[in-house]
C-alpha cells in the first residue's frame, strides 16, 4: 500500500530544493502509465484527476477508484489528488473516496470568499487526513480564460496561507494552462520571493507551456510541485497517431493505446528525473 499523503513528500522536496511531478490521469492507462514511468525513475508521483475530467466521466468514482488502486498496488510513494476543484461537493466525494489530497480552486472568486471558502474547505479535509492546495491569482488558460500578466502577489499569498491553514500554494508566476509550445517564461524574480515569503511548497500549473531548462530554472527558484497535463497529452495522441497511420487495419483499442501508455511512461520517468535535479 504506497497511497500517500503529499505533505512529507512536498515538505522533503521544499528543504531539497527538488520538485515532485503531478500528471493528470484522463483514461485508466494515463494512471498505469504515469504510476509505471514512477517506478522507472524509483521516484514519488501525483496521480491527478480534474474536475474536468470527472466531468467527462460521468463523475469522480469509477476514474478515482481506478486511480486509487494503481496507486495501493505501486512500489513508489503515489499521491491521488482532485485537480481543480471548484465544487465543493466533489471534494466530499473525493474525501470520501479515499483522495489523499485536493485543490479547491477558488481563483475566479474574489480574495475574501476564496479566502473564506478555502480555510472552509481546509477545515472538513484536516479532519479526515487529507491535504489541500489552493489557488491564488488565477492561472490563466483554462476553459479559455487567459489571463496573461496575472501574477500572484507574494505578501498576499503569505497572508492567504496565514488565514486558510491550506497545505500547498498554486501561484501564477507567468505560465498558463494547455500551451501547445514550449514558449512560455517564468518570473523567476516572483518564485524567489514567493518562496522566500510563503512557507508552504510552491505549485507550478501549466508547465507543459516551459521547455526543460525553464523546468529546471523554475524549480530551483522554488516550485516544489510541477503540474503536467498537456505534454503528456500530446506524446500520447502523436503515438496512437502514427500507430494508426501506420496499420489503417487496426481495431483493437489495446493497439494503440498500448504504445501511447508506453510512450507517456517514458516521458514521465524522464521528467521526474529532470525535476528532481
Ligand atoms: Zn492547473
Amino acid at each position: 500500500m504506497t497511497l500517500s499523503d503529499p505533505r512529507p513528500l512536498l515538505a522533503a522536496a521544499r528543504s531539497g530544493g527538488y520538485a515532485i511531478g503531478a500528471f493528470n490521469v484522463i483514461q485508466i492507462e494515463h494512471a498505469e502509465a504515469i504510476v509505471a514511468g514512477a517506478e522507472q525513475a524509483g521516484l514519488p508521483v501525483v496521480l491527478q484527476v480534474s474536475e474536468n475530467t470527472a466531468a467527462f466521466h460521468r463523475g469522480l468514482a469509477g476514474i478515482g477508484a481506478a486511480s486509487l488502486a494503481i496507486a495501493a498496488a505501486a512500489t513508489v510513494p503515489v499521491v491521488v489528488h482532485l485537480d481543480h476543484a471548484e465544487s465543493e461537493d466533489l471534494i466530499d466525494q473525493a474525501v470520501a473516496l479515499g483522495f489523499t489530497s485536493v485543490m479547491f480552486d477558488g481563483a475566479k472568486l474574489d480574495y475574501a470568499d476564496n479566502q473564506a471558502r478555502t480555510a472552509d474547505v481546509v477545515a472538513r479535509c484536516h479532519a479526515a487526513g487529507v491535504a489541500v492546495e489552493a489557488e491564488l491569482g488565477e492561472v490563466g488558460g483554462k476553459d479559455g480564460a487567459h489571463a496573461p500578466g496575472v501574477r500572484t502577489d507574494p505578501i498576499e499569498a503569505a497572508a492567504f496561507v496565514a488565514a486558510t491553514g491550506v497545505d500547498s500554494l498554486a501561484v501564477a508566476v507567468g505560465t498558463s494552462h494547455a500551451m501547445a509550445n514550449r514558449s512560455a517564461q517564468v518570473d523567476l524574480e516572483l518564485v524567489r520571493s514567493l518562496r522566500a515569503g510563503v512557507p508552504v511548497p510552491l505549485v507550478l500549473h501549466g508547465s507543459s507551456g516551459v521547455d526543460d531548462p525553464g523546468l529546471v530554472t523554475a524549480v530551483r527558484a522554488g516550485m516544489t510541485k510541477v503540474n503536467i497535463a498537456t505534454r503528456l497529452n500530446q506524446v500520447m495522441t502523436a503515438v496512437v497517431r502514427e500507430v494508426l497511420a501506420e496499420n489503417p487495419g487496426v481495431t483493437d483499442p489495446r493497439k494503440y493505446l498500448g504504445p501511447g501508455r508506453d510512450a507517456v511512461a517514458n516521458e514521465v520517468a524522464l521528467l521526474l528525473r529532470l525535476l528532481r535535479g
